[in-house]
């Protein structure tokens, strides 16, 4: 048995489905997870010493690769100083003009530690300020794993198929209303019939736990007239968007701003970190100023700060870096389309800027209706051999493959040639 399989044989035993977070599983894929040993710029390595070339990229916040040494040293020199305090440090006030200079009509910031607290404490503040309790989320969105936003939800939950999960009470999601992504009728129809009773809408201004969906950007423009005229707060979901399509986020890219946003990822540079900011007027309700509590004992750590500073100094007026990730990703995105054409797959592209995902269909894909029609066994085989190819990719039809920047040409035609390959296995099905 290989060292793999004889972890998750432990793991199992002590974890459920022997990992952390249900996405790691490999279930969906019909397979044992790898358990990975190290991992190196663009490359991921397991216990068994096998090398892969990494697209989870920790599903998203190693945008400049693993292992970075001149983040490592930043993170060195601050743990010799101390890992957490409980009281404030300089670099928090520094996040959070970072963060605030960055993203437009983000005034005020709170750091948190993932994303999950995030959008819970963005939600609770939108409902402290508007005093009303009814909240507007997207089908195939996932937000984190907070009772409220367990419905109808996307990544791990899509895939698993508990998108409306157990142990969440009918109460807590009587006040969760869904809507469909890109189809500005069903928001409007929805406030109509729940006049003066929604707090906010919460969207990821490009969905990435569905798998990729380019956004409409009428839609998002018909979402902010239809929020202000109708006092709902709109919070941006910019987990995995936020600091990779553009420094300045959706906001920036569509010129159309939320009230409120919220961050994970990134912005840690793969330590635990989440932050949620906004209108200063909204942020203010927050304690100790305003009545909203909301408070962390590891919140705004001086390790996960100095070490997100750094990332984004680093990716500020780095207009080249976005438009070489975005490049790398279009080299796949057209290797993999000449591969659909050449082995006959059905099989469609779905890239946003350097985000993408294959999907085994035949649908064009703008919204979750789509994404379903996919094979997910197709994708199974799909991941297994694109894997023998020493090539990591998301271990679920419903994710994202991550850009970085360290991944080379030589990755990336190395991957569009394994894309064929398996390929022209799946089209002996
Ligand atoms: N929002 C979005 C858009 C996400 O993609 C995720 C995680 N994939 C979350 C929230 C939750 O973040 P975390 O896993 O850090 O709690």
């Amino acid at each position: 048995m290989n060292k793999s399989n004889e972890l998750f044989e432990k793991a199992v035993k002590v974890i459920p489905g022997g990992v952390n977070s249900p996405v790691r599983a490999f279930g969906s894929v019909n397979m044992n997870p790898i358990f990975i040993r190290n991992a190196k710029g663009s490359y991921i390595y397991d216990v068994d010493g096998k090398k892969y070339i990494d697209y989870i990229s920790s599903w998203g916040p190693m945008i400049f690769g693993h292992c970075d040494e001149e983040l490592n040293k930043v993170a060195i020199n601050a743990l010799e100083k101390g890992v957490s305090y409980g009281v404030p440090s300089d670099v928090e006030v520094e996040m959070a003009e970072i963060i605030t200079q960055a993203y437009k009509g983000c005034e005020m910031v709170r750091m948190v530690n993932s994303g999950t607290e995030a959008t819970m404490s963005a939600i609770r503040v939108a409902r402290g300020y508007t005093g009303k309790d009814k909240i507007i989320k997207f089908e195939g969105c996932y937000h984190g794993h907070s009772d409220c936003l367990l419905v109808k939800s996307g990544s791990g939950t899509l895939t698993f198929n508990v998108q409306t999960s157990p142990g969440v009470p009918v109460d807590t999601v009587k006040h969760t209303l869904v809507c469909e992504y890109n189809n500005i009728d069903s928001v409007k129809e929805t406030i109509e019939k729940n006049k003066g009773e929604i707090a906010c809408i919460i969207i990821e201004p490009v969905p990435g736990n569905m798998g990729v969906v380019a956004p409409n950007i009428e839609f998002m423009r018909e979402l902010r007239k239809i929020t202000e005229d109708n006092n709902i707060v709109l919070i941006y979901d910019e987990v995995i968007t936020g600091f990779r399509l553009s420094y300045g986020g959706a906001a920036e890219l569509f010129d159309i701003v939320p009230d409120m946003v919220c961050f994970g990822k990134i912005i840690g540079g793969g330590l635990p970190v989440g932050a949620y900011g906004g209108k200063s007027e909204i942020m203010s309700m927050v304690s100790p100023v305003g009545k909203v509590y909301q408070a962390g004992t590891l919140s705004g750590n001086p390790l996960a700060m100095s070490m997100g500073i750094a990332v984004l100094n680093r990716l500020k007026n780095n207009q080249k870096l976005y438009i070489e990730l975005e490049n790398k990703a279009k080299k796949l995105e057209e290797g993999f389309k000449s591969n659909i054409e050449l082995s006959g797959v059905k099989a469609v592209v779905s890239r946003y800027k350097s985000m993408l995902s294959l999907f085994f269909t035949d649908r064009e894909v703008n919204g979750y209706s789509d994404v379903v029609t996919s094979d997910t066994e197709k994708y199974a085989k799909y991941f297994q051999s694109m894997l023998k190819s020493e090539i990591l990719l998301p271990p679920a039809q419903y994710e994202v493959m991550f850009m970085n920047a360290t991944l080379s040409d030589k990755d990336i035609e190395y991957t569009i040639k394994a894309n064929l390959k398996a390929f022209m296995e799946l089209s002996k099905y």
